[in-house]
């Protein structure tokens, strides 16, 4: 396999790249900030499997990314001595998308340009993103372990196909050479790299390294030495004090470990000490990934032993229904040489779970209860991108139900509108005199729920009802009896019991008339004995001349279908 080998892309990738070539144009810096963040991966790599294998090595322990640049040969190279790539691993993993949902991504694609772009970015497909300012692209790499002769050179201009042969690589790591494309000269510059480098790439804790360069009175023109220097800080941002951490420097953070091309909604950045110490920077994205209802979808967040990585999507570390939180966990008490299955049992990982999970809820409720208009705008973005994951953890998360249930939202006929912005606070916020009860409708969708017959004699009373459309909903109540000592209860379960809210006349003209119509109500059971359990007298509709209800303790209709049709 060592003669030159000419491939083609996969479909998806073809694709991808005309979107990302044209949809991220205007923001075509990042490229530098992709390829130095796979650079630091490498080196992540390289560092967690250095701790089995001591002699990957080599004799060139100092992990770093070198950026030089060529105004000859218009050319930029990203060096890094990190992992490297076999050359099995360059075609599959520079000639494919790896990532599972990538039908759905493509079916996502709406032509909207930012939000396509947001797209691209949870898809981490970064290093295709050099193609907006590269014509063609030539990497050469050897994976660490490997013999000098066993490199291999990858190129490709980004059109259907690339190319790989086998080279003499003597050094582990990665090369990549950008060719630049027409026009894109300007950064061909020390001042302009350095500046895309401090501004995107800061937080990366390897040092990353440029060419010093000095001004030549004779030449009249900066020529570069042989000298290098660091340019970034080179340490890991969430080893710092918060107070030398700026917004600025944590939004990067976000994008380095989401692979987001937004900025964060919120985060929260800890040191904790005491019977575990461990660092916690958590964050909060701004909208959902494509792929959140994924059953097989791995959290977001690395674990990090002393500063080392161990590990990406850490599912142990946070529950499953915060499993959109991103972040780092850096721990002091656990072993370098962890495995998943060690994790599992971990009394140190259950502890930082717990006080992750508290973390990210105390996190929301700042949101949600504060004084700033701004604030409680984001906890309303969470509830739209998240609430229904959220909602998850009522049955989930036992310890904590009762402060997730403070931050459920729902829709309401108070508002009459299919917001979800009502807490059960709010709600009981304005009860009528005498209402002990919490109502709620489930049905389908909004419009079913709004137009519920149940509802007629509560709109008739002037009682609030929530709207629940939800597909979790009624699982979620299963495990929600009561908010605040008041009992959550279904409109269209079962006798209508309205408490208070009926007064003694009412109650009598009701006993009145359902001894009217008791022979009535007989005929129709006699007729109807194979299709209704019970048939009564109701005064819960006002319009409708008649409804179906379930029993108190069986499932509701709207709970029947959703079973049914997951085929149950
Ligand atoms: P992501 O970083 O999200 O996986 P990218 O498109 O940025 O997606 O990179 C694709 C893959 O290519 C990486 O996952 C990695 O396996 C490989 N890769 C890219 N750059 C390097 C590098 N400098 N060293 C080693 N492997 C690399
Ligand atoms: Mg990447």
């Amino acid at each position: 396999v060592s003669e030159k080998q000419t491939l083609g892309f996969q479909a998806e990738v073809k694709q991808l790249l005309q979107l990302m070539i044209h949809s991220l144009y205007s923001n075509k810096e990042i490229f530098l900030r992709e390829l130095i963040s796979n650079a630091s991966d490498a080196a992540d790599k390289l560092r967690f499997e250095a701790i089995k294998h001591g002699e990957l090595l080599e004799n060139d322990p100092d992990l770093k990314i070198k950026i030089t640049y060529d105004k000859a040969a218009r050319t930029i190279t990203i060096s890094d001595n990190g992992i490297g790539m076999s050359r099995e691993e360059a075609i599959e993993h520079l000639g494919t998308i790896a990532k599972s949902g990538t039908k759905e991504f493509f079916s996502r694609l709406s032509g909207d340009q930012q939000k396509d772009a947001a797209l691209i970015g949870q898809f981490g497909v970064g290093f295709y993103s050099a193609f907006i300012v590269a014509d063609r692209i030539t990497v050469e790499t050897r994976r660490a372990g490997l013999p000098a002769n066993e490199g291999v050179r990858w190129e490709s201009a980004g059109e259907g196909d690339f190319s790989v042969e086998s080279i003499a690589k003597p050094a582990r790591g990665t090369d990549i050479i950008l060719h630049l494309r027409e026009g894109e000269d300007e950064l061909l510059s020390s001042w302009k790299l350095k500046s895309i480098i401090r501004k995107y790439s800061d937080h990366i804790s390897l040092p990353i390294l440029m060419q010093k360069e000095e001004w030549d009175e004779d030449k009249k023109e900066n020529v570069i030495k042989d000298e290098f220097e660091t340019i970034n800080q080179a340490s890991a941002l969430w080893a710092r004090n918060r107070s030398e951490v700026t917004a600025e420097q944590y939004n990067e953070f976000y994008k380095h470990v989401a692979h987001d091309f937004d900025p964060p909604l919120a985060y929260t950045h800890n040191r904790v000490e005491g019977r575990s110490e461990y660092t916690q920077l958590l964050y909060i994205p701004a909208h959902a990934p494509f792929d959140l209802w994924d059953r097989n979808k791995r959290g977001g967040l690395k674990l990090y032993v002393k500063r080392v990585f161990i590990m990406d999507d850490a599912e142990q570390l946070m529950p499953v229904y915060l499993r959109f939180v991103k972040g780092v966990i850096d721990s002091a008490d656990l072993p370098l040489n962890v495995s998943r299955e060690i994790l599992q049992e971990s009394r140190d990982i259950k502890a930082m779970r717990e006080g992750s999970t508290k973390r990210v809820l105390g996190l929301l409720e700042e949101l949600a209860n504060s004084d700033e208009q701004e604030q409680r705008d984001k906890y309303a973005t969470f509830w739209k991108e998240f609430g229904q994951v959220l909602k998850e953890g009522i049955g989930e998360d036992q310890t904590n139900k009762e402060r997730i249930a403070k931050l459920l939202r729902f829709a309401s006929t108070h508002n009459d509108n299919d917001v979800q912005n009502v807490s059960f606070a709010e709600y009981l916020g304005r009860v009528k005199e005498g209402q002990d009860k919490i109502y709620y409708v489930a049905a389908e969708s909004y419009a079913a729920a709004k137009n519920s017959p149940h509802l007629e004699i509560f709109r008739k009373k002037g009682v609030e009802v929530l709207l629940l459309t939800d597909r979790v909903d009624e699982w979620m109540l299963s495990f929600l009896q009561d908010f605040d000592g008041k009992e959550l209860v279904s409109v269209a379960k079962g006798d209508l019991d309205l408490g208070k809210l009926e007064d003694e006349a009412e109650k009598k003209q009701h006993e009145e008339t359902e001894a009217q119509y008791k022979d009535l109500i007989e005929k129709m059971k006699t007729v109807l004995i194979d299709k209704a359990k019970d048939v009564r007298v109701t005064f819960r509709l006002t319009d409708s001349p008649s409804c179906l209800v379930a029993d108190e303790h069986e499932l509701s209709g709207n709970l029947l279908r959703m079973l049914k049709a997951a085929g149950q």
